[in-house]
């Protein structure tokens, strides 16, 4: 037998693990434990150990069944409508950037004849009308898909 072993060992463990260590019904191994340095020091943590379990184990609140049941309903509902909305949002996106090119593309093509037309609204008007038609048809689509899939 090796010298770090002993063979109620298994006993003690047993018997704090189920909680008969504390009843006087072991006395036996008690008595044991208090002769063996191996079992002792084995008593001093599992016991610890059993201690703190039982102590959390009282501050637990475990949700019931039904709660449970409820939340991974909801849970996968959520991830439904996530995974069928993917797709529109990404459609979404793709339309925004869309409508984008094609105002600031309608700018630029007619901006020529516009000058031509009336010499006063001139070239130095561009950019600023440009940035300006950009910025709304890019912010807008964007605000509408933040709000929208915020909900
Ligand atoms: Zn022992």
């Amino acid at each position: 037998m090796n010298a770090h072993e002993c063979p109620r060992e298994p006993e003690v463990f047993d018997a704090i693990a189920s909680g008969a260590w504390l009843t006087d019904r072991h006395g036996v191994l008690r008595t044991h434990a208090a002769s063996c340095a191996i079992c002792a020091d084995l008593a001093t943590v599992a016991a610890t150990i059993a201690e703190a379990r039982t102590q959390s184990l009282g501050s637990v609140v475990v949700p019931s069944a039904a709660a449970t049941w409820w939340r991974a309903q909801l849970r996968i509902r959520r991830d439904a409508i996530d995974a069928v909305n993917a797709p529109i949002r990404m459609a979404q996106w793709v339309a925004a950037v869309g409508v984008a090119v094609a105002i600031v593309m309608l700018i630029l093509r007619n901006w020529a004849s516009v000058a031509a037309a009336d010499p006063a609204i001139g070239w130095g008007l561009l950019l600023p009308l440009a940035v300006a038609a950009a910025t709304i048809s890019i912010a807008t689509p964007l605000a509408l898909c933040f709000v929208m899939s915020s909900d």
